[in-house]
């Protein structure tokens, strides 16, 4: 099939793409790797008079750190991310997800930026960057905004974007000592979507009690989810056999997965708790590596 006719533009520049924005208000859609725009184009699941192809604006793929964070632009690649030497050493969970992704050639195309603002709640990264307390930044012609990754998306295919913004940048605040954290996806086979994934990343203080636990899911619930009760149960405890079990069924009752292709609400109920003990039991062992 073939989509409906449009007009492509293709900017250079961020204040060109926020001015194409402008103009054409909701007939326009942005497009960065177009590895999930182009499916739904071609399928007639969506149509757009105007395709704002920001790939080429300049400046937005880049990996960069300081003293308080990690910076990802948003049209920084997932294999640019998979295959960074600073985000495998020093932030592990972020290299395990974007390593799982689809397949090579989807990761070549697809940015940062299009997984999580796609909304769809079998996307890795925004439960990482949940996990990670990130801040996204968003930019349109009246300027910026911050957005925390667990408010982002709101609703499956939906987030908090205002006609004419543009998710611009990902902010990661560089962990404390004593931090580790790991992505665990379960999945049927090599390059597929999960059966249900979580990303856990904790911060000890020295004695190894908790300071503080990220919690984010895929696809257990209609969007990314942040498991805030089990963050808040770990904070200030020792991780033992039974904090890490009681702590995963927290995690399994904040979601709310449903029944489809990948297996029945019971059974990816199952799975969490599983990955939920291996995730919670990882992040610690990391984050006492000294
Ligand atoms: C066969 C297949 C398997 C896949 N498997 C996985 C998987 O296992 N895990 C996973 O996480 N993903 C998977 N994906 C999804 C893929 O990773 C995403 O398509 C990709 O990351 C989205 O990025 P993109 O740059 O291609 O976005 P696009 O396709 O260009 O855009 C997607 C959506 O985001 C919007 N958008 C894009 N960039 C921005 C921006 N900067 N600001 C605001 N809105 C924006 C677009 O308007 C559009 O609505 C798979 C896709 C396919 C086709």
């Amino acid at each position: 099939m073939h989509p409906s006719s449009f007009e492509y533009f293709a900017p250079t520049k961020m204040e060109e793409a926020l001015e194409l924005l402008s103009k054409y208000g909701e007939d326009a859609k942005i497009m960065s790797g177009g590895q999930s725009l182009i499916p739904l184009l071609k399928l007639r699941i969506a149509s757009f008079p105007y395709v704002i192809d920001i790939s080429g604006v300049q400046g937005l793929n880049r990996i960069t750190e300081n003293k308080e964070f990690l910076e990802i632009g948003a049209l920084t690649t997932i294999s640019s991310i998979a295959d960074s030497e600073l985000i495998k050493k020093r932030y592990q969970i972020l290299h395990e997800a974007a390593g799982q992704i689809a397949d090579p050639l989807i990761r070549n195309r697809g940015t940062i930026g299009g997984n999580i603002s796609h909304g769809d709640p079998s996307n890795d990264i925004p439960a990482v960057a949940i996990a990670l307390k990130a801040n996204l930044e968003v930019i349109g012609k009246e300027g910026k905004r911050i957005v925390e990754a667990h408010s982002f998306v709101t609703d499956s295919f939906t987030n908090v974007l205002k006609v004419g913004e543009i998710l611009n940048k990902i902010r990661i605040p560089v962990a404390p000592d004593n931090s580790g954290g790991c992505y665990i996806k379960q999945k049927k086979s090599a390059g597929d979507f999960s059966v249900a994934a979580i990303a856990v990343q904790l911060s000890l203080h020295d004695n190894d009690s908790v300071k503080s636990a990220g919690i984010g899911l895929t696809s257990v619930a209609p969007k990314p989810t942040r498991a805030m009760k089990a963050e808040r149960f770990l904070e200030g405890k020792k991780i033992n056999d039974s904090v890490v079990r009681e702590a995963a069924k927290i995690v399994v009752s904040e979601s709310d997965p449903s029944t489809d292709f990948y297996g029945s609400s019971e059974f990816k109920r199952k799975v969490l708790g599983k990955i939920a003990e291996e995730a919670i039991n990882l992040s610690f062992e990391r984050a006492t590596v000294r």
